[in-house]
Protein backbone atom coordinates (compact mmCIF):
# COMPACT_ATOMS: atom_id res chain seq x y z
CA UNK A 1 0.00 0.00 0.00
CA UNK A 2 0.68 3.25 -0.10
CA UNK A 3 1.57 6.24 3.21
CA UNK A 4 3.28 8.91 4.06
CA UNK A 5 6.52 8.75 5.36
CA UNK A 6 8.91 10.89 7.52
CA UNK A 7 12.52 10.34 6.73
CA UNK A 8 13.53 13.43 8.86
CA UNK A 9 13.09 17.17 9.21
CA UNK A 10 12.39 18.28 5.70
CA UNK A 11 12.07 14.92 4.76
CA UNK A 12 9.15 12.70 3.39
CA UNK A 13 7.40 11.20 0.47
CA UNK A 14 4.21 9.14 -0.42
CA UNK A 15 5.31 6.08 -1.14
CA UNK A 16 5.18 2.44 -1.11
CA UNK A 17 5.07 1.17 2.73
CA UNK A 18 4.33 -2.32 4.04
CA UNK A 19 0.69 -3.34 4.23
CA UNK A 20 -0.11 -3.28 8.14
CA UNK A 21 -1.66 -6.47 9.91
CA UNK A 22 -3.56 -7.15 13.08
CA UNK A 23 -0.27 -7.94 15.92
CA UNK A 24 -2.37 -7.57 19.32
CA UNK A 25 -5.89 -9.46 19.63
CA UNK A 26 -7.11 -5.93 20.52
CA UNK A 27 -6.50 -4.36 17.09
CA UNK A 28 -8.20 -3.28 14.24
CA UNK A 29 -7.06 -2.24 10.77
CA UNK A 30 -8.71 0.45 9.33
CA UNK A 31 -9.14 0.82 5.51
CA UNK A 32 -8.50 4.87 5.61
CA UNK A 33 -11.28 6.90 3.47
CA UNK A 34 -10.81 10.68 4.72
CA UNK A 35 -7.79 11.80 6.40
CA UNK A 36 -6.60 15.03 7.00
CA UNK A 37 -3.26 16.76 7.89
CA UNK A 38 -3.00 18.06 11.42
CA UNK A 39 -0.46 21.52 12.62
CA UNK A 40 1.22 18.94 14.56
CA UNK A 41 2.50 17.07 11.53
CA UNK A 42 4.01 20.21 10.33
CA UNK A 43 5.86 20.66 13.61
CA UNK A 44 7.24 16.99 12.98
CA UNK A 45 8.06 17.65 9.84
CA UNK A 46 10.38 20.75 11.03
CA UNK A 47 11.86 18.34 13.59
CA UNK A 48 10.44 19.69 16.51
CA UNK A 49 8.68 16.21 17.59
CA UNK A 50 12.34 14.63 17.66
CA UNK A 51 10.82 11.30 19.25
CA UNK A 52 9.37 10.66 15.86
CA UNK A 53 11.62 8.39 14.11
CA UNK A 54 12.17 8.45 10.27
CA UNK A 55 10.01 5.81 8.81
CA UNK A 56 7.28 6.48 10.60
CA UNK A 57 4.06 6.63 8.24
CA UNK A 58 2.45 10.16 9.62
CA UNK A 59 -1.33 11.27 10.83
CA UNK A 60 -3.50 10.73 13.78
CA UNK A 61 -6.96 11.62 12.03
CA UNK A 62 -9.14 9.55 9.73
CA UNK A 63 -12.04 8.12 8.82
CA UNK A 64 -12.84 4.66 6.96
CA UNK A 65 -14.08 1.17 7.30
CA UNK A 66 -13.04 -1.65 9.97
CA UNK A 67 -11.46 -4.40 7.26
CA UNK A 68 -10.10 -7.30 10.45
CA UNK A 69 -9.95 -7.14 13.74
CA UNK A 70 -8.39 -9.51 16.29
CA UNK A 71 -10.82 -11.54 18.95
CA UNK A 72 -10.37 -9.12 21.62
CA UNK A 73 -12.01 -6.36 19.94
CA UNK A 74 -15.55 -6.11 20.66
CA UNK A 75 -17.08 -2.89 20.06
CA UNK A 76 -16.73 -3.03 16.01
CA UNK A 77 -16.48 -5.34 13.55
CA UNK A 78 -15.32 -5.77 9.74
CA UNK A 79 -17.57 -3.15 7.27
CA UNK A 80 -17.86 -0.39 9.82
CA UNK A 81 -17.65 3.01 9.34
CA UNK A 82 -15.23 4.46 12.25
CA UNK A 83 -13.65 7.26 13.27
CA UNK A 84 -10.22 6.93 13.98
CA UNK A 85 -9.30 8.92 17.15
CA UNK A 86 -6.10 10.84 17.36
CA UNK A 87 -5.29 9.30 21.10
CA UNK A 88 -5.63 6.22 21.65
CA UNK A 89 -6.77 4.40 25.30
CA UNK A 90 -6.18 1.15 26.65
CA UNK A 91 -8.60 1.15 29.36
CA UNK A 92 -6.92 -0.35 32.28
CA UNK A 93 -4.44 2.23 33.16
CA UNK A 94 -4.37 4.87 36.24
CA UNK A 95 -4.93 7.65 33.55
CA UNK A 96 -7.52 5.72 31.24
CA UNK A 97 -9.51 4.94 34.49
CA UNK A 98 -9.34 8.73 34.96
CA UNK A 99 -10.55 9.40 31.33
CA UNK A 100 -7.14 11.15 30.92
CA UNK A 101 -6.57 9.45 27.83
CA UNK A 102 -3.97 11.30 26.13
CA UNK A 103 -1.81 10.16 29.31
CA UNK A 104 -2.26 6.37 29.02
CA UNK A 105 0.34 4.62 30.49
CA UNK A 106 -0.89 1.06 29.02
CA UNK A 107 0.60 1.67 25.55
CA UNK A 108 -1.65 4.21 24.22
CA UNK A 109 -2.02 8.19 24.08
CA UNK A 110 -0.67 9.58 20.90
CA UNK A 111 0.59 6.98 19.27
CA UNK A 112 -0.83 6.97 15.77
CA UNK A 113 1.75 8.80 13.53
CA UNK A 114 4.51 9.60 16.39
CA UNK A 115 5.83 6.40 18.00
CA UNK A 116 3.83 3.85 15.62
CA UNK A 117 2.73 4.35 11.91
CA UNK A 118 -0.57 6.77 11.41
CA UNK A 119 -3.49 7.13 9.39
CA UNK A 120 -1.92 8.90 6.17
CA UNK A 121 -2.05 5.70 4.59
CA UNK A 122 -4.50 3.24 2.62
CA UNK A 123 -4.52 1.07 5.87
CA UNK A 124 -3.68 1.60 9.55
CA UNK A 125 -3.26 -0.32 12.83
CA UNK A 126 -5.53 0.84 15.14
CA UNK A 127 -4.28 -0.31 18.93
CA UNK A 128 -6.81 -1.06 21.43
CA UNK A 129 -9.79 -0.30 18.83
CA UNK A 130 -12.49 -0.91 21.45
CA UNK A 131 -11.60 2.51 22.87
CA UNK A 132 -9.82 3.94 20.05
CA UNK A 133 -12.11 3.94 17.35
CA UNK A 134 -15.88 5.22 17.09
CA UNK A 135 -18.09 3.08 14.99
CA UNK A 136 -20.32 6.41 12.76
CA UNK A 137 -24.15 6.76 12.68
CA UNK A 138 -25.29 7.38 8.90
CA UNK A 139 -26.06 10.90 10.00
CA UNK A 140 -23.07 12.00 9.70
CA UNK A 141 -20.11 12.85 6.75
CA UNK A 142 -16.80 11.46 6.39
CA UNK A 143 -15.51 14.67 5.83
CA UNK A 144 -17.18 16.28 8.61
CA UNK A 145 -16.05 13.11 11.46
CA UNK A 146 -12.60 13.06 10.51
CA UNK A 147 -12.44 16.81 12.13
CA UNK A 148 -13.59 15.20 15.31
CA UNK A 149 -10.47 13.12 15.33
CA UNK A 150 -8.44 15.66 16.61
CA UNK A 151 -9.59 19.40 15.67
CA UNK A 152 -12.99 19.64 18.13
CA UNK A 153 -11.94 17.58 20.91
CA UNK A 154 -8.69 19.42 21.20
CA UNK A 155 -9.75 22.97 21.03
CA UNK A 156 -13.18 22.00 23.57
CA UNK A 157 -11.13 20.31 25.94
CA UNK A 158 -8.07 21.57 26.30
CA UNK A 159 -9.17 25.28 25.35
CA UNK A 160 -12.49 25.48 26.29
CA UNK A 161 -13.22 23.31 29.04
CA UNK A 162 -9.72 23.95 30.74
CA UNK A 163 -9.53 27.42 30.38
CA UNK A 164 -13.44 26.77 32.24
CA UNK A 165 -15.22 29.34 30.02
CA UNK A 166 -18.85 30.16 31.84
CA UNK A 167 -21.74 32.57 30.45
CA UNK A 168 -20.90 36.34 29.87
CA UNK A 169 -16.89 35.87 29.43
CA UNK A 170 -14.83 37.69 27.39
CA UNK A 171 -13.30 35.16 25.64
CA UNK A 172 -9.73 35.93 23.82
CA UNK A 173 -8.15 33.24 20.65
CA UNK A 174 -4.55 33.40 20.36
CA UNK A 175 -4.34 32.02 16.62
CA UNK A 176 -7.79 31.41 14.33
CA UNK A 177 -6.24 28.20 12.50
CA UNK A 178 -8.63 24.79 12.74
CA UNK A 179 -7.63 24.59 17.06
CA UNK A 180 -8.74 28.26 17.36
CA UNK A 181 -11.50 28.29 15.17
CA UNK A 182 -12.58 24.59 16.96
CA UNK A 183 -12.47 26.62 20.12
CA UNK A 184 -14.36 29.55 18.94
CA UNK A 185 -17.12 27.46 17.73
CA UNK A 186 -17.33 25.32 20.73
CA UNK A 187 -16.84 28.24 23.06
CA UNK A 188 -20.09 29.71 22.07
CA UNK A 189 -21.81 26.56 23.61
CA UNK A 190 -20.98 28.13 27.08
CA UNK A 191 -22.99 31.93 26.09
CA UNK A 192 -19.68 34.26 26.58
CA UNK A 193 -20.30 37.80 26.33
CA UNK A 194 -17.88 38.07 23.34
CA UNK A 195 -15.06 36.00 21.57
CA UNK A 196 -12.50 37.89 20.52
CA UNK A 197 -10.06 36.45 17.73
CA UNK A 198 -5.98 37.00 17.27
CA UNK A 199 -4.45 36.47 14.10
CA UNK A 200 -1.65 37.63 11.99
CA UNK A 201 -3.95 36.26 8.71
CA UNK A 202 -7.01 38.50 7.37
CA UNK A 203 -8.74 35.18 5.65
CA UNK A 204 -8.31 33.91 9.32
CA UNK A 205 -10.01 36.35 10.87
CA UNK A 206 -12.54 36.91 8.73
CA UNK A 207 -12.83 32.89 9.46
CA UNK A 208 -13.58 33.77 13.28
CA UNK A 209 -16.23 35.80 11.96
CA UNK A 210 -17.76 33.28 10.13
CA UNK A 211 -18.02 30.76 12.86
CA UNK A 212 -18.97 33.69 16.09
CA UNK A 213 -16.20 35.61 16.94
CA UNK A 214 -17.54 39.12 17.83
CA UNK A 215 -14.20 40.78 17.31
CA UNK A 216 -11.14 40.32 15.73
CA UNK A 217 -7.52 41.96 15.78
CA UNK A 218 -4.55 41.72 14.23
CA UNK A 219 -2.00 39.99 16.38
CA UNK A 220 0.77 42.49 15.11
CA UNK A 221 -1.54 45.37 16.15
CA UNK A 222 -1.73 45.35 20.12
CA UNK A 223 -4.54 43.06 20.57
CA UNK A 224 -4.29 43.53 24.18
CA UNK A 225 -5.44 47.00 23.79
CA UNK A 226 -8.59 45.64 22.21
CA UNK A 227 -8.64 43.41 25.27
CA UNK A 228 -8.61 45.74 27.75
CA UNK A 229 -10.80 48.82 25.83
CA UNK A 230 -13.65 45.74 25.63
CA UNK A 231 -13.32 45.09 29.33
CA UNK A 232 -13.22 48.03 31.24
CA UNK A 233 -9.34 47.68 30.96
CA UNK A 234 -9.76 44.31 32.97
CA UNK A 235 -8.78 41.49 30.45
CA UNK A 236 -10.50 38.71 28.99
CA UNK A 237 -11.72 36.22 31.84
CA UNK A 238 -10.36 33.10 30.12
CA UNK A 239 -7.36 33.19 26.66
CA UNK A 240 -6.74 30.39 24.82
CA UNK A 241 -3.67 29.97 23.27
CA UNK A 242 -3.50 27.82 20.06
CA UNK A 243 -0.50 29.29 18.11
CA UNK A 244 2.57 27.29 19.45
CA UNK A 245 4.74 30.19 19.79
CA UNK A 246 6.68 31.90 22.96
CA UNK A 247 5.38 34.87 21.46
CA UNK A 248 1.85 34.13 21.67
CA UNK A 249 1.81 32.11 24.73
CA UNK A 250 2.90 35.54 26.43
CA UNK A 251 0.78 37.65 24.64
CA UNK A 252 -1.72 35.83 26.50
CA UNK A 253 -0.42 36.63 29.57
CA UNK A 254 -0.42 39.67 28.88
CA UNK A 255 -4.39 40.08 28.20
CA UNK A 256 -5.99 37.73 30.89
CA UNK A 257 -7.51 39.54 34.10
CA UNK A 258 -6.61 38.63 37.74
CA UNK A 259 -8.62 35.25 38.34
CA UNK A 260 -8.57 33.99 34.85
CA UNK A 261 -7.44 31.36 32.91
CA UNK A 262 -4.88 30.78 30.24
CA UNK A 263 -5.13 27.53 28.34
CA UNK A 264 -2.15 26.62 26.22
CA UNK A 265 -3.49 24.28 23.55
CA UNK A 266 -0.69 25.44 21.08
CA UNK A 267 2.36 22.85 20.20
CA UNK A 268 5.48 24.36 21.79
CA UNK A 269 8.99 23.86 19.56
CA UNK A 270 10.34 26.27 22.05
CA UNK A 271 10.59 27.92 25.47
CA UNK A 272 8.30 30.52 26.61
CA UNK A 273 9.05 32.79 29.18
CA UNK A 274 6.66 32.92 32.36
CA UNK A 275 6.64 37.14 33.36
CA UNK A 276 6.05 35.86 37.11
CA UNK A 277 7.16 39.39 38.06
CA UNK A 278 3.79 40.39 36.62
CA UNK A 279 1.61 37.09 36.98
CA UNK A 280 2.57 36.30 41.11
CA UNK A 281 -0.10 38.45 42.36
CA UNK A 282 -2.84 37.95 39.70
CA UNK A 283 -4.46 34.64 40.79
CA UNK A 284 -4.00 33.52 37.14
CA UNK A 285 -4.99 29.79 36.82
CA UNK A 286 -2.52 28.62 33.72
CA UNK A 287 -3.32 24.94 32.02
CA UNK A 288 -1.54 22.76 29.40
CA UNK A 289 -2.60 19.79 27.85
CA UNK A 290 -2.88 17.41 25.24
CA UNK A 291 -5.92 16.36 23.98
CA UNK A 292 -7.89 13.07 26.27
CA UNK A 293 -11.09 13.00 23.55
CA UNK A 294 -13.22 11.93 26.38
CA UNK A 295 -15.62 14.33 24.10
CA UNK A 296 -15.77 12.98 21.12
CA UNK A 297 -18.95 10.77 21.45
CA UNK A 298 -20.55 14.05 22.78
CA UNK A 299 -18.92 16.11 19.87
CA UNK A 300 -20.02 13.24 17.60
CA UNK A 301 -23.77 13.36 18.67
CA UNK A 302 -23.79 16.94 18.47
CA UNK A 303 -22.69 16.63 14.25
CA UNK A 304 -25.14 14.55 13.59
CA UNK A 305 -27.67 16.66 14.73
CA UNK A 306 -25.67 19.21 12.79
CA UNK A 307 -24.88 21.48 15.57
CA UNK A 308 -20.77 21.93 14.62
CA UNK A 309 -19.61 23.97 11.99
CA UNK A 310 -17.18 21.27 10.76
CA UNK A 311 -17.54 21.82 7.26
CA UNK A 312 -16.90 25.64 7.19
CA UNK A 313 -13.01 24.20 8.30
CA UNK A 314 -12.46 22.59 5.23
CA UNK A 315 -11.03 24.88 2.61
CA UNK A 316 -9.22 21.81 0.33
CA UNK A 317 -10.24 18.56 -1.04
CA UNK A 318 -7.65 16.19 -2.39
CA UNK A 319 -7.73 12.54 -3.56
CA UNK A 320 -5.21 10.29 -0.90
CA UNK A 321 -2.66 10.30 -3.93
CA UNK A 322 -2.04 13.67 -3.94
CA UNK A 323 -0.81 13.78 -0.38
CA UNK A 324 2.54 16.02 -1.07
CA UNK A 325 0.60 18.26 -3.13
CA UNK A 326 -1.84 18.94 0.16
CA UNK A 327 0.79 18.70 2.37
CA UNK A 328 2.34 21.55 0.73
CA UNK A 329 -0.98 23.57 0.47
CA UNK A 330 -1.74 23.13 4.22
CA UNK A 331 2.23 24.44 4.95
CA UNK A 332 1.87 27.72 3.01
CA UNK A 333 -1.75 28.31 4.65
CA UNK A 334 -1.19 32.24 4.43
CA UNK A 335 -0.81 31.95 0.67
CA UNK A 336 -3.20 29.40 -0.08
CA UNK A 337 -6.03 29.82 2.69
CA UNK A 338 -6.32 26.73 4.19
CA UNK A 339 -7.83 25.85 7.36
CA UNK A 340 -7.89 21.82 7.08
CA UNK A 341 -7.28 20.25 4.00
CA UNK A 342 -9.27 16.98 3.64
CA UNK A 343 -8.08 13.36 1.66
CA UNK A 344 -9.90 10.83 0.28
CA UNK A 345 -13.14 9.51 -1.11
CA UNK A 346 -15.64 8.75 1.35
CA UNK A 347 -16.82 5.32 0.52
CA UNK A 348 -20.78 5.77 2.56
CA UNK A 349 -23.43 7.99 0.94
CA UNK A 350 -25.03 10.21 4.28
CA UNK A 351 -28.63 8.33 4.63
CA UNK A 352 -29.82 10.80 7.31
CA UNK A 353 -31.29 14.32 6.80
CA UNK A 354 -28.85 16.69 8.87
CA UNK A 355 -30.29 19.64 10.30
CA UNK A 356 -30.68 22.97 8.62
ZN1 LIG B 1 -3.36 16.77 15.49
ZN1 LIG C 1 -4.40 3.53 29.48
Amino acid sequence: MKGFVFHGPGQSAWQDVPDPAVKEATDAIVRVDVVTICGTDLHILKGNVPEVRPGTVLGHEAVGEVVETGRDVHTVQPGDRVLVSCITACGRCRFCWERTYGQCRGGGGWILGHVIDGTQAEYVRVPYADLSVHALSGAVDSKDAVLLADIFPTGYEVGVLNGRVHPGDTVAVVGAGPIGLAAIATGQLYAPERIIAVDLAPARLDAAKGLGADAVADAREAPEQLVADLTDGLGADVVIEAVGAPEAFELCTRMVRPGGHVANVGVHGRPASLHLEDLWSKNVTITTGLVDTYSTPTLLRMAAAGRLPTSSLVTHTFPLDRMEEAYDVFARAADTGALKVVLGEPQHDVVAVRAA
